[in-house]
């Protein structure tokens, strides 16, 4: 999960040094100076020292960090409640199929809140959660009336 930087304490109307963004955001200079170099960060001119126009500033902190709640990693989900990426309990989840081809993981999040769920492709969940143990549940199994399995014929671990 990408770090999250007080946006707030920019100013719109000002320009910063590397050095005033990384006292302010509590970054490393580095960090900020990498944000420029990629380009994303647009800055005053050709001036040196560096000078970040804090409007921009606010701008790319806050498109970051839209950005880092959508993009999960793997065997993350995104929780509600904990607003973050987070793992599931016991790195188990459940995949209901809602086509022919995509379907919902749904996990009990790692924080203990409640359920986190995110929609993938059927051929992607092995992508999406490589190291979860996943229980398909069929779309078939139900439709009909449910049939469970006996406790004792479920595998332990
Ligand atoms: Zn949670």
């Amino acid at each position: 999960m990408a770090k999250r930087y007080p946006a707030h304490r920019i100013k719109i109307h000002r320009s910063y040094t590397v050095e005033e963004v990384a006292l302010l955001l509590g970054a490393h200079a580095q960090t900020v100076r990498g944000w420029v170099q990629s380009g994303t960060l647009p800055v005053c001119g050709e001036q040196r020292p560096i000078l970040i126009i804090g409007a921009e500033l606010r701008a790319y902190l806050v498109r970051r960090q839209e950005r880092a709640k959508r993009r999960l990693g793997p065997d993350e989900f995104y929780c509600l409640k904990c607003r973050g990426a987070r793992r599931p309990a016991g790195m188990m989840a459940d995949y209901e199929p809602q086509s022919q081809s995509a379907g919902r993981l749904v996990a009990l999040c790692e924080g203990g809140e409640g359920l986190v769920h995110r929609i993938v492709r059927e051929d992607k969940v092995a992508a999406a959660a490589p190291n979860l143990s996943i229980m398909h549940k069929s779309r078939a199994a139900e439709l009909e009336a449910p049939s469970r399995v006996p406790p004792e014929c479920k595998a332990e671990g």
